[in-house]
């Protein structure tokens, strides 16, 4: 275990956490930043982000997440990559948090008087054998980044969000033909999503229709998907070459255990804004949103989350 204590760790790489680190470098607070599976999140894995303020004609996800991660390390961010696998939050005395916060990647134990969680959330999948044991074979939950695989091809995308939009959207680009399978008839997608995908010539649509299986498992290859009319129960198979998935997302909370307030997904329940009921734990980003999940509002929490933070140390005389 380093018997170096932090003042600031982050975990999560994503707007969130690099916002974050942003304002916490700036404040001379020398944050780590933990990488997490899923280094820059999601928008590393998207294309266009054309709603961030501050770039009319959009900026690329990955650039988005470049730059802001450029601007943290300017201030004197550092960065370790790891996957944390549990913390430890129990300080015995409050206000003079005797004990530090414990951060446990595995092979090392990070202590810190701060920890802003910023671990995010990750893609939902439908849980299927099938789906399961076809997982890079043609079963995908990132369009930007097997989109290219199947150029030519026709492919399926399953969910009614914005996600599911988005991502069929994007695979117009190389698919011949993109077919949205969502499970009932109303859609989350927004309505300027919707509208785009409903247009777009190459994009086709059913409706009240889930997957029962992917085909075919002893192929090692995605050949179609055996669909089911959810209404009428008429089940049948549909040639495809691809499955991706578009139906959401889990939030990455499971290291926390019971030690902060969970809602019944697995999100986490900040207290105010950013606060926790463990002193010194601060919140932000996707982890504990299911409602807005934009770059802009995890950026905002993210801001807030090291605000607090610096709240936190000056109080504790550090
Ligand atoms: P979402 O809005 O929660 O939609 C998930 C979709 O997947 C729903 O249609 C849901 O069906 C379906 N689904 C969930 N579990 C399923 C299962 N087991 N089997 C079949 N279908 C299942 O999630 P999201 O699309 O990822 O969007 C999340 C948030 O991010 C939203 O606020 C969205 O606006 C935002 N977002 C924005 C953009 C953008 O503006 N460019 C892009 C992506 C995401 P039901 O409707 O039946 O529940």
């Amino acid at each position: 275990m380093s018997e170096n204590v932090r003042n600031v760790v982050i975990i999560g790489t994503g707007c969130s956490g690099l916002t974050a680190a942003i304002y916490a470098a700036r404040a001379n607070l020398s944050p780590l930043v933990v990488d997490g599976h899923e280094p820059g999140g999601q928008l590393a894995i998207t294309t266009l982000v054309e709603n961030f303020p501050g770039f009319p004609q959009g900026i690329q996800g990955p650039e988005l997440i470049d730059n802001m991660r450029a601007q943290a390390a300017r201030f004197g961010a550092e960065f370790i990559s790891g996957h944390v696998v549990g913390v430890d939050l129990s300080q015995k005395d409050e206000r003079l948090a005797k004990k530090p916060i414990e951060v446990n990647l595995g092979r090392e134990t990070l202590l810190t008087r701060t920890l802003i969680i910023a671990s995010g959330a990750s893609a939902r999948w439908l849980g299927l054998p099938s789906e399961q044991a076809l997982i890079g074979h043609g079963v995908t939950s990132c369009a930007t980044c097997d989109g290219f695989f199947f150029s030519g091809k026709e492919v399926a995308v399953i969910g009614g969000g914005d996600s599911a939009m988005e991502e069929a959207l994007f695979l117009t680009r190389f698919a011949t033909k993109v077919t949205i399978i969502h499970r009932r008839s109303q859609f989350r997608a927004s309505k300027i999503m919707l509208d785009r995908a409903r247009t777009h010539k190459q994009i086709e649509f059913m409706t009240d229709t889930v997957v029962d299986e992917v085909l075919d498992v002893s192929k090692k290859e995605v050949t179609g998907l055996r669909l089911r009319n959810a209404k009428t129960g008429e089940q049948w198979d549909f040639p495809t070459s691809a499955m991706f998935l578009g139906i959401g997302h889990i939030p990455n909370a499971q290291f926390v255990g019971n030690q902060l307030d969970r809602d019944g997904d697995g999100y986490l329940i900040p207290q105010g804004y950013v606060c926790s009921r463990a002193p010194g734990v601060f919140i932000s980003g996707d982890v504990a949103d299911r409602h807005y999940r934009q770059a802009v509002t995890a950026a905002g929490t993210g801001c807030m989350a090291a605000l607090e933070a610096e709240k936190y140390l000056e109080e504790l005389g550090k």
